[in-house]
């Protein structure tokens, strides 16, 4: 049996919505037999401490994982050994796409939203000399497939698009997609549990373990927390941070219940939460937090949820 993981990305706080899905990853990984691993994506948008603020507040809600914390930043040997291999076989061109000629080229009638048109893909070495002297190229998969099916214990099998999506950035660094896909191979990750909004990328990502010669791990996209907008929460939201809570009285242990509870799950410890377990009984729909300002005035926090 392989390992799950939590793999924040060091930008800021976390959030109790982060702190949901880092749970619910746990509870899926222990609840299997898994290990459960954490894994730092740093390779953008690191912020200064961030990292020792996320991991101690994952302590402080009682997480535990396995190892050491694994960061990306310190393995760009892996990336570029992934990414030779795909360009020894001819799996990668160079694209000078600006993202305004992909959003015009995208837009036409015949394309699929989001999705990239190709315009790079068959340049000839001429045109290419020329177009380097413009701009840096980024390098893109040539993908086979249009469209890859996946399993997600959550979501049923789920097929999603496969364009030919970026492995390298135009600045030099491995896009997500290919950081996460090499990370999850290297580590032995065979379950990825996050939230559902990644759940559009697990085709490509599962696509490209494919062609790096690895089994595509078992998924769970999980519904994430929304603001009482219906948009995704965030910091700004109120109270919804442990260091923002606790300013209000309210502790680690109870933030926790508050999560365990929003899961319908019992809220004392998460052995007791591990202990009855069971993904098919997780709500389906996301949780909606309120932002009554009549409740912070009551002495209830911002943020509590409806
Ligand atoms: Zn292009």
């Amino acid at each position: 049996m392989g390992s799950g993981r939590f793999a924040p990305s060091p930008s800021g706080e976390l959030h109790l919505g982060n702190l949901r899905t880092a749970i619910l990853a746990w509870l899926f990984a222990r609840s299997t037999s898994r290990g459960f691993l954490m894994r730092v994506e740093d390779l953008d948008r690191a912020r200064a401490g961030a990292e020792e603020l996320q991991l101690a507040d994952l302590a402080a809600i009682g997480l535990t994982w396995d190892g050491e914390v694994v960061r990306q930043s310190e393995r760009s040997g892996l990336y570029a050994e992934a990414l030779g291999s795909l360009r020894a076989r001819g799996l990668l061109y160079e694209c000078f796409c600006t993202r305004r000629d992909i959003s015009e080229a995208s837009s036409a009638p015949h394309a699929a939203p989001g999705t990239y048109p190709g315009t790079c893909r068959d340049l000839t070495d001429a045109e290419r000399a020329a177009k380097r002297g413009l701009r840096p190229a980024a390098w893109r998969l040539r993908t086979e497939a249009e469209t890859f099916t996946v399993t997600d214990v959550l979501h049923g099998q789920y097929t999603g698009v496969v364009d030919d999506f970026v492995v390298l950035r135009n600045d030099g660094v491995p896009a997500y997609n290919l950081a996460v896909v090499v990370d999850d191979a290297a580590q032995g990750i065979d379950q990825v549990v996050r939230g559902d909004d990644l759940l559009s990328s697990a085709p490509r990502q599962a696509y490209l373990a494919r062609m790096l010669g690895a089994e595509p791990p078992a998924y769970a996209h999980v519904p994430l927390a929304l603001n009482a907008a219906g948009k995704r929460l965030a910091k700004r939201d109120g109270s919804v941070t442990l260091g923002r809570l606790a300013s209000v009285g309210i502790d680690a242990a109870a933030a926790r219940a508050m999560i365990l509870a929003s899961l319908g799950l019992p809220g004392d410890s998460l052995s007791a939460a591990l202990a009855v377990f069971d993904p098919a009984l997780l709500p389906t729909q996301p949780w909606v937090f309120t932002t009554d300002p009549g409740a912070h005035a009551s002495g209830k926090p911002i943020g509590w949820p409806s």
